[in-house]
């Protein structure tokens, strides 16, 4: 009967914080499977298969951060991260490990299934976007792999390489938080003690050429302290 449902993995020890989010996602028509350790969350993780790992970073068993590690050994199953605030180190590995996003204790309804279904989109799109060629497409922000060319709404943005380069590798990853330190290996190699400020640099003027005004979110937002994350809708 319930065989359209997407399956949803939680892992997290506090019983409080399980059944509200079962409730939540149950209500909201997904089929929940729950895991206290994180020994039993990678169990149940190859025995059931499921769509999406919704995963407590602090568990009595084993790092959270472990789970991700095997997991990702054989699964890009999306990943999405709780995490406390005295663990906000942790989250931003979680994510370099492979985590697709997070949500901060303590969460709301809405956040959470918000969070949840983006992530279940990401899957969808990193399947889709392995045809060749492709266009990207968001809003009315245009981007051409093959011409290496930007537009929005029509007329041309003229961007530098570095630029054009930070704004493709986001638009790779739509709807997944990427660190800084994953942008910043991925376009530069490597990382020293001006790259944050001068990705921060090259975001500014991204977000100033593709016509939005500080604190204008409407592509790319900004995870503060974390990386940022660009829309897929
Ligand atoms: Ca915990």
């Amino acid at each position: 009967m319930s065989n359209n449902k997407y399956k949803i993995l939680v892992v997290e020890d506090d019983p409080n914080i399980t059944s509200f989010i079962q409730a939540v996602l149950e209500a909201n028509d997904f089929q929940v499977l729950t895991a206290p350790l994180c020994r039993q969350g990678v169990l149940m993780f190859s025995s059931h298969n499921p769509d999406l790992v919704v995963l407590d970073l602090g568990l009595p068993d084993m790092d959270g951060l472990d789970f991700i590690r095997q997991v990702r050994q054989t699964s890009m199953v999306p990943i999405l991260v709780l995490s406390a605030r005295t663990e906000e180190s942790d989250k931003v590995t979680a994510l370099d490990l492979g985590a697709n996003d997070y949500v901060t204790k303590p969460f709301g309804t809405a956040e959470l299934i918000a969070r949840v279904r983006a992530a279940l989109r990401v899957t969808r799109h990193s399947l889709q976007a392995a045809a060749p060629g492709s266009i990207f497409m968001v809003d009315n922000l245009v981007i051409d792999y093959d011409r290496r060319q930007v537009a929005v709404g029509g007329k041309l943005v003229h961007l530098t390489q570095t630029e054009y380069n930070i704004l493709a590798l986001l638009s790779q990853h739509t709807g997944k938080v990427m660190t800084y330190s994953a942008i910043i290996r991925a376009i530069w190699g490597s990382m020293d003690d001006g790259s944050i400020k001068k990705l921060q640099v090259n975001m500014a003027n991204i977000r100033k050429k593709l016509g939005c005004r500080p604190g204008d979110n409407r592509y790319v937002t900004n995870e503060l302290g974390v990386g940022y994350r660009m829309l897929d809708e």
